[in-house]
């Protein structure tokens, strides 16, 4: 080392580091680590105050949310599910507006009824209504792109047999850590928590994920701070977003976008 001249150096470290770069899978080199753990909140109900807080701490990190609503409760004579629905929803200008801006906007029926309780055509009736809403009402919604979130997540075998025939994927209720993102993955699971806030089981759950190898972890979310079935807050909805995205093996997605190249 002494005997190199300061030129000659900086000349050797330069070409240390090409050598580097030209080695992607070089044991050590955190730069190319591939994302292996992939998080999904999926935010479910559509409230207006809610969607439009996420959408904006989203933001903040240059992300996705992932929002799912239902398709006729922002019109006249909606009847609310039960009382974990009562506050204000966001309407088709609002969804427009939020897909616009890059986030997912996605169905969560067509007046968020348990599919798990009624006759196979009946169900299917609600869905086929909910998709002609949505292909109506929400610019560049195409069916066979997106992802049926079902109210409850409540669905039943022969509707998950029949459904990946209208869209990509359904979410219902499992397990909440799935494969990650593959071809013809048309059935993904998820957790949540509720009615009270949902932020240690969240927590935990994204513990879960982290400790395994690699997973998706799909977690349903509703509002935030006093809006809807167990929500989080604000301030930890953002503290949780910077917490993860300095995580390297971690990837924030939203689910159809995960599914995009598939
Ligand atoms: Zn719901």
């Amino acid at each position: 080392m002494a005997n190199y001249s300061r030129r000659t150096m900086l000349k050797t470290m330069c070409m240390g580091t090409v050598a580097a770069l030209a080695i992607p899978s070089l044991p050590g080199n955190k730069d190319s680590e591939e994302k292996k753990h992939f998080i999904t909140l999926s935010f479910d109900d559509g409230f207006k105050k809610s969607s439009i807080r996420t959408a904006e701490i989203y933001e903040k990190y240059n992300l996705s949310a992932c929002i799912n609503v239902i398709a006729t409760a922002h019109l006249p004579g909606f009847e609310l599910p039960n009382e974990f629905h009562d506050w204000p929803v966001g309407d088709f200008g609002l969804w427009n507006e939020l897909k616009e801006r890059g986030h997912e906007i996605m169905m969560h029926g067509y007046k968020h009824a348990n599919k798990s309780e009624m006759p196979f055509e009946e169900a299917r009736t609600l869905i086929l209504k909910c998709i002609d809403y949505f292909s109506k009402n929400l610019k560049g919604f195409e069916p066979k792109q997106s992802i049926f979130n079902f109210p409850f997540n409540a669905s039943t075998p022969q509707l998950e047999e029949w459904l990946p025939s209208q869209v990509k994927a359904f979410r219902s209720g499992g397990p909440a850590i799935n494969p990650v993102p593959h071809k013809d993955q048309h059935k993904l699971t998820c957790s949540a928590f509720g009615p009270g806030n949902c932020e240690d089981h969240l927590d935990s759950e994204i513990e879960k994920l982290l400790a395994q190898p690699t997973g998706w972890l799909v977690y349903n979310t509703h509002g935030l701070d006093d809006e809807g079935w167990g929500p989080v807050s604000s301030v930890y909805l953002d503290n949780l977003l910077e917490r993860l995205i300095a995580i390297k093996t971690v990837e924030i997605i939203p689910a159809g976008k995960a599914l995009a190249g598939f």
